[in-house]
């Protein structure tokens, strides 16, 4: 019934893509990054199916953690920016969350703070992204201040690089040996590899991986990579054919009339738009499967519909179904025809979009 746009998702696969994230990290323990709603699979329904296996998952604020504990969540949450307020400190404590801490200004609120319980800290360096994190000048008084705090519990030292899915990549070098020089001695976990550090950069899995968007099948990598090839995709944003016309050459499709058939085609219009998160820049020759067949998308995406050529599927018609990205189409594929990453076009995806839950 109604509307057959759906993002059908594959629980068992974001369980898999974690062991698998593990499994090329020895013994290193992996926060789940489950931020964004899960870059848009749900949070909550995801860490649920996934928290058995899991040590522990990581959010972008307390409203997200907030709503991991509201769904039954008891593995701890770190908030990977920390606290915004001294005010979610209490909370924080109360709740067994940890935080980023990324500037002094948050260690001295913190050392201000009375709370029921001591915090886990993970002690964020800006090694050269220069966007969060404590200067490296600073970073080990910090870290001394920090171990002296009666509010502090245990502390994992962090950093987050602006190039790991440039393998070989010398501005990545530089922030790893920036981290290394200014932590030698310190006997703490580190934690700097996110998806694709962990796939591809064997000495920064540390004691801790951030895996986000390699959960969901997607590369972080531009080209293929064989350690990203063994993902398996979580998500696949399906519809249907719901209208099929004949044209003939010269008769144009969709906005802007920018589309004109070239010969007669039998092209079929499709319940998915850039209202439910189908970028508007996968026009014409962005791949789409139909009947399990692949062929294009043709004109300008409208907010609820698209238009795809059936020229060459016979066998599709009205009802048939249309899969944009997933296990049969990789969204990398599609990303980089949008001109765009699989991190926004999985974030995009609208509330409109039924999210179907599948575990195996
Ligand atoms: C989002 C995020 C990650 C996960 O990044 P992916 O590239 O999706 O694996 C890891 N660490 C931090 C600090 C993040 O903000």
């Amino acid at each position: 019934m109604g509307r057959a746009a759906k993002a059908l998702i594959d629980l068992a696969a974001i369980r898999t893509n974690y062991l698998y994230a593990k499994s090329l990290a020895g013994g290193a323990r992996a926060v789940a990054v489950i931020k964004a709603d899960a870059y848009g699979h749900g949070a909550a329904r995801v860490a649920q199916a996934i928290e058995p296996g899991v040590d522990a998952f990581g959010v972008a604020c307390i409203e997200e953690a907030l709503e991991l504990r509201a769904g039954g969540i008891q593995k701890p949450v770190l908030l990977l920016e920390g606290f915004f307020s001294p005010d979610e400190l209490p909370i924080i404590a109360e709740k067994n969350f940890w935080i980023a801490i990324h500037s002094r200004e948050q260690i001295a609120q913190l050392s201000a703070a009375e709370l029921p319980a001591p915090v886990t800290i993970w002690l964020k360096m800006d090694s050269g992204m220069h966007r969060l994190g404590l200067a490296a000048q600073h970073y080990r008084q910090a870290y001394q201040q920090l171990r002296a705090l009666a509010q502090v519990k245990e502390i994992v030292l962090m950093s987050h690089l602006a190039c790991a899915d440039e393998l070989n990549s010398p501005h990545a070098q530089a922030q790893i040996d920036c981290f290394d020089y200014t932590t030698a001695g310190l006997q703490a976990p580190h934690s700097l590899a996110n998806s694709p550090a962990t796939l591809g950069w064997e000495g920064l899995h540390r004691q801790w991986i951030r895996p986000g968007l390699m959960l969901y099948g997607a590369s972080p990598f531009a080209k293929a990579h064989p350690a990203a090839s063994a993902l398996l995709p979580a998500m696949s944003l399906v519809s249907e054919v719901i209208a099929v016309r004949d044209l003939a050459p010269g008769e144009a499709v969709g906005y802007a009339a920018s589309f004109v058939c070239q010969r007669p085609m039998r092209v079929g219009t499709v319940a998915m738009g850039y209202g439910d998160g189908y970028s508007r820049h996968g026009g014409t020759g962005t791949p789409v499967l139909v009947a399990g067949c692949r062929t294009q998308v043709i004109g300008r995406v409208s907010m609820d519909m698209c238009s795809v050529d059936l020229t060459h599927i016979p066998a599709a018609g009205l009802g048939s179904p249309v899969e944009f990205w997933g296990t049969g189409l990789s969204i990398n594929e599609v990303a980089s025809h949008c001109e765009t990453i699989p991190y926004t076009l999985l974030t995009g995806v609208t509330r409109r979009v039924v999210r179907v839950y599948q575990d195996s």
